[in-house]
């Protein structure tokens, strides 16, 4: 290296700055242009002397061009780092291997280096960006086609949800949905010392209506008696099917006079509506038990019982009729 530097330094610098391919400009820290080699006039829009260098860096790379320029013309930090030029006025931007030195006095001592890129190997890089754009696309597709499964699945989720807390002959609560708002007002109930009620619906005789005009009218009359209750208990009253031909009301907030007076509008209600289904005419009477929540001695299992109980006295009181529970 040393006897490299003895003999070029034969020829002067000028001689050598003259010939050589790699870009070299001297740079004043306000990036003003001090001098230059013929090298640059290789960019097109390289910027006489005392003109601006970044003129002719693309304009997403001009603030890491300024940040490493006061890096060396202030804090005396040389850096390298990779750079495009525009080499002409179409804006044909070309990659350089930029090396950045401290000058002294301000000033920043620039180089560089144009990155040989072979004919084919560019090729193989624009066809691999090609194929990188199509893989984004595909990718995107991909992601919505995911996405639109992903709704679809969870509104059959939210369907079938919905299925199975509802009783597919009469369309109320199921036992399940209707056990689970049982247990969510005992805890609230035992917390924060609420009132709540519930009643125990039972159809009178009726094994006699199947036996008479067979399950299938059975089913029919179990519809209508269960539309009867709906459309006769208020809201935020839930009226759900326990069993067979048992339902199962929750009455929130509501002590046992608000169960009395519900059952007895409902028994009446029963007692006085005719349903006619399969061209018969079918009369049907309810019996209801009823019980409220006692904090600290009920949970949903005692409460429940307690009312299923109730219903057999009203049952035992020759039907039609209601009863609370005694304990
Ligand atoms: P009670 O007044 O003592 O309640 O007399 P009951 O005949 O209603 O007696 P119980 O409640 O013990 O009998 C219920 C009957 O309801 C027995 C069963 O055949 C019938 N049942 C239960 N579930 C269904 C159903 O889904 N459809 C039909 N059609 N009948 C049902
Ligand atoms: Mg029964
Ligand atoms: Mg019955």
């Amino acid at each position: 290296m040393n006897e490299l530097a003895r003999v070029v330094s034969q020829f002067g610098l000028e001689t050598l700055l003259q010939h050589i391919h790699t870009v070299i400009a001297l740079v004043g820290s306000d990036g003003i242009v001090v001098s230059s080699n013929p090298a640059c006039d290789g960019i097109k829009a390289m910027p006489p002397e005392s003109s601006q260098f970044e003129d002719h860096l693309p304009p997403e790379e001009k603030s890491e061009f300024r940040r490493r320029l006061k890096l060396a013309s202030e804090n005396e930090t040389s850096s390298r780092w990779i750079i495009n030029l525009v080499t002409d006025g179409a804006g044909t931007q070309v990659g350089y291997d930029a090396l950045i030195l401290p000058a002294g006095d301000g000033l920043a001592l620039l180089f560089a280096e144009r990155i040989a890129v072979d004919p084919e190997v560019s090729r193989v890089i624009d066809t691999l960006n090609r194929r990188v754009k199509l893989f984004r696309i595909e990718f995107e597709q991909a992601k919505k086609l995911v996405l639109d499964k992903q709704t679809e699945v969870e509104a059959v989720i939210a369907q079938a949800e919905e299925i199975s807390n509802i009783d597919a002959l009469t369309f109320l609560p199921n036992r399940r949905q209707v056990i689970r708002r049982l247990q969510d007002e005992a805890l609230r109930a035992q917390r924060y010392n609420s009132l709540f009620s519930v009643s125990v619906v039972d159809l009178d005789h009726f094994k006699s209506i199947n036996d008479t005009y067979g399950h299938a009218t059975g089913d029919d009359v179990l519809r209508e008696v269960a539309m009867i209750l709906r459309n006769n208990i208020r809201h935020p009253d839930l009226v759900g099917r326990y069993g067979g031909e048992e339902f199962l009301i929750i009455l929130p907030n509501s002590p046992l006079e608000a169960a009395s007076e519900q059952a007895a509008r409902l028994c009446r209600q029963m007692r006085q509506s005719v349903i006619r289904v399969a061209d018969q005419t079918i009369h049907i009477t309810i019996s209801i038990g009823s019980a409220q929540f006692r904090k600290d001695r009920d949970n949903w299992q005692t409460l429940l019982e307690r009312a299923d109980a109730a219903m057999y006295e009203a049952k035992k009181a020759g039907r039609d009729g209601w009863a609370a529970s005694k304990i």
